[in-house]
């Protein structure tokens, strides 16, 4: 068993400090946040995770989801996944992301689950998760199981020799189309993300996932003000009807006026290393008129850089069908 010190923080400075502390004193041993404790809890089970400081900010006042000033809306990154799904605003002008939020996990499970949890959810990847196997997100250098193992789950879009894990993520795949920022504290600094800029691919260096940096916190996610005539939809394909991940799906908010898509943003989810934002689907919806024949090329165009291993080709398919659908949902209810 391995020991680890529990503290609990009361304000946001406080939590930062105590995990700047502890990686001075400890020479960079492991601190990490528990919020819902969803993630983290199950992994330190697995000894996946074996943090030596554990700070518990589940008494941080970051649980608000309130209007900003821009027009938008914060979520504080302690909000609850089903306090912002059920949120009025939320429902009224961002239903993507409630959408997704309820298609994840169980009402148990999402009413511990934070927002800020969520986007640092680790992979669900097999080998990732039991430490009898190689895994170079786990322990740099030693090889990917999966590449020649089991990958039916596995990701097809931004993979590398090193890694083919999935971000699984329903929530950061809508905020991903709704272009959210991320706001985060350091012992010396604040800083905003866009999220597209704060997941990375796996390339080398896949136990990297994030750009965020040891003992930074994530005070809040903003999402910017919704555009006036947009729809969103998030739709999600898996292997049973709930309580499972994703093997593929797609956040769409689209916006069509005199005929012609004049706003749009595809992000898919389920088949990416990270919560992937398809520019390439988004270029070819741009300025013409929405039917079948357009979204089918978009599919195309989204997955044209997949690359499937020896169990997953059939995502690449699944994938196409879920965006030519979601878009088509998302048509129909402008
Ligand atoms: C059985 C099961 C099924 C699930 N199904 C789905 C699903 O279908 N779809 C889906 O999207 N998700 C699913 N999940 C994942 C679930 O959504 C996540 O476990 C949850 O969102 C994590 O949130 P949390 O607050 O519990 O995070 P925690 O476990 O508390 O933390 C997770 C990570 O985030 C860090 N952290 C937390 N808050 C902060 C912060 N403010 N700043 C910096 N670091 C922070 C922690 O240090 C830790 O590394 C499932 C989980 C389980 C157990």
């Amino acid at each position: 068993m391995d020991s680890f010190t529990f503290t609990r923080s009361t304000t946001v400075d406080q939590a930062v400090q105590l995990a700047a502390k502890s990686l001075t004193a400890q020479q960079g041993a492991q601190v990490r946040f528990v919020a819902g404790g969803t993630t983290l809890v199950d992994l330190m089970k697995l000894n996946v995770e074996r943090p030596r400081e554990i700070v518990d900010i589940n008494s941080l006042p970051l649980d608000r989801v309130e209007p900003s000033p821009a027009g938008g809306l914060i979520l504080g990154a302690l909000a609850r996944n089903s306090d912002v799904a059920h949120n009025a605003a939320v429902i009224r002008d961002y239903p993507v992301l409630s959408q997704a939020l309820l298609s994840g996990a169980s009402p148990q499970l999402r009413n511990m689950a934070t927002t800020a949890g969520n986007l640092l959810q680790r992979t669900r990847c097999v080998y990732f998760r039991d430490t009898a196997h190689a895994c170079n997100k786990r322990e740099p250098g030693t090889g990917c199981s999966a590449i020649t193992g089991h990958n039916r789950m596995l990701a097809v879009l931004g993979t590398s020799k090193d890694c083919i894990a999935t971000n699984p993520s329903d929530q950061n795949v809508a905020l991903t189309a709704l272009e959210a920022t991320i706001q985060i504290q350091g012992p010396k600094n604040k800083r905003s993300i866009p999220i597209h800029d704060f997941y990375l691919v796996p390339g080398s260096t896949p136990h990297i996932e994030n750009v965020l940096r040891p003992g930074e916190i994530i005070t809040s996610v903003t999402l910017p003000p919704p555009v006036a005539g947009t729809n969103s939809t998030y739709l999600k394909l898996r292997d049973r009807a709930a309580y499972e991940f994703a093997l593929a799906s797609a956040a769409i908010v689209m916006k069509v006026s005199g005929g012609r898509i004049q706003h749009i943003r595809v992000a898919l989810g389920g088949v990416g290393t990270k919560p992937w934002r398809s520019f390439e689907a988004e270029k070819v919806l741009e300025g013409h008129a929405p039917d079948r024949a357009l979204f089918q090329r978009a599919a195309e165009a989204a997955l044209k850089d997949a690359r499937p291993q020896s169990e997953n080709a059939f995502k690449v398919e699944l994938s196409r069908r879920c965006i030519v659908r979601a878009l088509t949902m998302s048509t129909k209810s402008a």
